[in-house]
């Protein structure tokens, strides 16, 4: 029976193991998925032991993408790119890293907004500059804009971002200080929120969206509530929306591969039932 676990610290408010289980489920898999509250103090030894207690493989949470990073011994190209790891498997032997932020993000946005969106963007603007904004960032570098601008409270971050994924060639990264962020909205074709603000238990990210095209889109990967604050004033606008749940959904899809070896669909009913959990927290 394949094993695989999600690990953090803490993790007790996961969702991961509904998604699992529903694909466990929808697909008569006789397998099991499991949350493992891990101390970072821990997570190497963690890393070394898990295969030898008959876990496939595993998703890694905060606060251990870098450390899972280290600790594997081969990594995708996104994994590298990211400099993060979300998904840990076993193959031939070997402990490997991707990283599925990437393409969870990606395809959700592409979902949301349909295939040729990107066509009459130049601007992007990403706020905030932690590992999450490094998985967008390397996902959009892959798109003909022209910039992405990354403002980030801790300017610095930012400017660590620009240094380590900036390559020669696609769109040019940029790192904004915080002050500026409104100065840039009158260009930015696509705004995304990769802080926690606006997160149940957080202050709201506060932008006035006056200030950007009509024809601007506003993705949001914060999913606790699905509908944040910065996506209520983009929808009251008119703006196009993008939440942060088709994101958590979507990066799944590989990991449940690698460990189940079926590819599973994010469908409308695996939707319906972690929005009926989120709604009910
Ligand atoms: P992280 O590495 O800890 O980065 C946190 C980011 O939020 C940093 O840019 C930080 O700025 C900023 N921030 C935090 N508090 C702030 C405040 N009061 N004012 C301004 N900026 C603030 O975390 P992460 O892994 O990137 O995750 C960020 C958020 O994305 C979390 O809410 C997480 O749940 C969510 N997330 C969602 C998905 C999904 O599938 N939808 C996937 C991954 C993450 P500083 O650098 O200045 O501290």
């Amino acid at each position: 029976m394949p094993k695989a676990f999600v690990v953090g610290h803490p993790i007790k408010h996961s969702r991961s193991p509904l998604i699992h289980g529903y694909w466990l489920k929808q697909h008569g898999l006789d397998g099991s998925y499991e949350r493992i509250d891990v101390a970072p103090t821990d997570f190497a030894a963690f890393l070394k032991s898990f295969a030898g207690q008959g876990f496939a493989g595993g998703n890694v949470t905060i606060p251990h993408k870098e450390a899972a990073f280290a600790g594997v011994e081969r990594r995708t190209a996104n994994a590298e790119r990211s400099k993060a790891v979300n998904t840990l498997w076993v193959e031939d032997g070997v402990l490997w890293g991707d990283n599925t932020d990437i393409l969870g993000f990606m395809a959700h946005l592409d979902q949301s907004l349909g295939q040729g969106w990107e066509q009459d963007v130049e601007t992007v603007l990403i706020i905030g500059a932690g590992g999450a904004a490094r998985a967008i960032v390397a996902g959009l570098q892959d798109r003909a804009f022209a910039r992405i601008l990354i403002a980030n409270r801790t300017f610095e971050k930012a400017e660590e971002l620009v240094h380590d994924l900036q390559t020669g060639t696609g769109p040019v990264l940029q790192a904004l200080p915080w002050g500026e962020l409104e100065t840039a909205l009158p260009k930015a074709g696509l705004i995304v929120n990769t802080t926690s603000l606006g997160m149940i238990g957080q202050p709201p990210l506060t932008l006035d969206l006056s200030l950007a095209p009509k024809n601007a889109a506003v993705a949001d990967i914060v999913y606790v509530p699905l509908k944040t604050p910065l996506l209520a004033q983009a929808e009251k606008r008119g703006l196009r929306t993008v939440d942060g749940l088709g994101m958590l959904l979507h990066q799944a899809v590989p990991g449940f591969a690698h460990w189940f070896g079926v590819t599973p669909q994010v469908t409308a009913e695996l939707r319906d039932l972690i929005v009926a959990d989120i709604e009910g927290t």
